[in-house]
């Protein structure tokens, strides 16, 4: 009979040693540090905006979530952003904070393919989120609420923007028009929301318009479009970084 060998134990302190020689040239990922597009106006902390990583474990929830998009993104923002609460984060800086998120786990380029509209081709198309695409911030003199004058009515509206916890109240055009009143802070000097929903309900469709438009202010934020061309047919299109899960994975 052979002699049973003995082999010592190592302690994790040299498992650590060896991790850190293998790992020492990986350029891992790394959190950035953020101005968000309303310019951190209209929260109450004054926090730095810090976005980190995606950790192997989110990026699973996101790839196997189907149908529950909003709670998924909220969560990864729970997770990843730091310095500014999600409930009361402002739409203006949502999209632009997705994007960094996705920056911060896998880096500025994004490859996906694009469906030509004119000749259906699929297109292999790169972008760089850090780069390409246009951030519109909030000027100085910008005010959330803030006046306007509704042209048929005649008299002034005080409006906001809705926070992210407001989401349910502005997911499509339908249920912003119910909902618009809760935007509305104060019209011609009242405050009573009950008035406020009475009158939007008889106002013109122009004033009820320019309500909704200052409401979701759609020129803040990060811009989404890009000019695409298109390389068989020479089809020139605006087109929309699409936003679907693959844009949370590596692949
Ligand atoms: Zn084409």
């Amino acid at each position: 009979m052979s002699e049973i060998r003995e082999i010592k134990g190592k302690d994790s302190s040299q498992y650590d040693q060896l991790l850190d020689k293998m790992f020492n040239n990986v350029e891992s990922p790394k959190s950035l540090i953020v101005d968000l597009p309303s310019r951190s106006k209209f929260y109450n902390s004054v926090e730095e905006v810090v976005v980190s990583p995606l950790t192997f474990e989110e990026e699973e929830r996101i790839l196997n979530s189907k149908g529950k998009g909003n709670d998924i993104i909220n969560l990864i923002l729970s997770n990843c952003v730091k310095g500014v609460s999600i409930p009361e984060l402002l739409q203006i800086d949502k999209l632009f904070l997705l994007l960094k998120v996705r920056e911060a786990s896998y880096g500025a380029v994004y490859k996906f393919n694009l469906g030509c509209p004119a000749c259906g081709d699929e297109i292999k198309t790169e972008i760089d989120i850090a780069k390409d695409l246009n951030v519109n911030y909030v000027t100085d003199d910008f005010e959330d609420p803030r006046s306007l004058d509704l042209p048929k009515l005649g008299v002034e509206a005080s409006v906001r923007f809705p926070r992210n916890k407001e989401e349910g109240f502005f997911k499509d055009s339908g249920t912003l028009a119910k909902n618009l009143y809760r935007f509305v802070v104060s019209l011609d000097g009242h405050t009573d929301p009950v008035f406020i929903s009475k009158a939007i309900k008889r106002m013109h469709i122009v004033d009820v318009k320019t309500i909704a438009n200052e409401v979701t202010k759609g020129e803040f934020g990060l811009d989404p479009r890009f000019m695409f061309e298109c390389p068989s047919c020479g089809h020139n299109a605006m087109m929309e970084i699409p936003l679907d899960a693959a844009f949370f994975s590596v692949t």
